[in-house]
């Protein structure tokens, strides 16, 4: 319990100084719920149950097809904007 608290605020604090330097730098920041950005279909938003072996999305609904790290990062790129 102690070590995940360590690993939370290790990883807060590194939101936090993130945060400041994309403010200096004149950078958007957001932070982006990731819950369920790798079973959502980026093109239709449909649920895709995807194993976590499966390197692939494909969506049964509109027949997207990509890579499933290129598929979350597309729904969250649309989460952020
Ligand atoms: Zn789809």
């Amino acid at each position: 319990m102690l070590r995940k608290d360590c690993v939370d605020a290790a990883f807060g604090q590194f939101l936090s100084l993130l945060e400041w330097v994309c403010w200096k730098w004149g950078v958007y920041f957001v932070k982006v719920n990731p819950n369920g950005t790798r079973q959502t279909c980026p093109s239709s938003f449909a649920t895709v149950s995807n194993s976590l072996e499966a390197r692939g999305h494909c969506c049964s609904e509109c027949g997207y097809r990509m890579h499933r790290d290129h598929a979350a990062y597309a729904r969250i790129y649309d989460l952020a904007l």
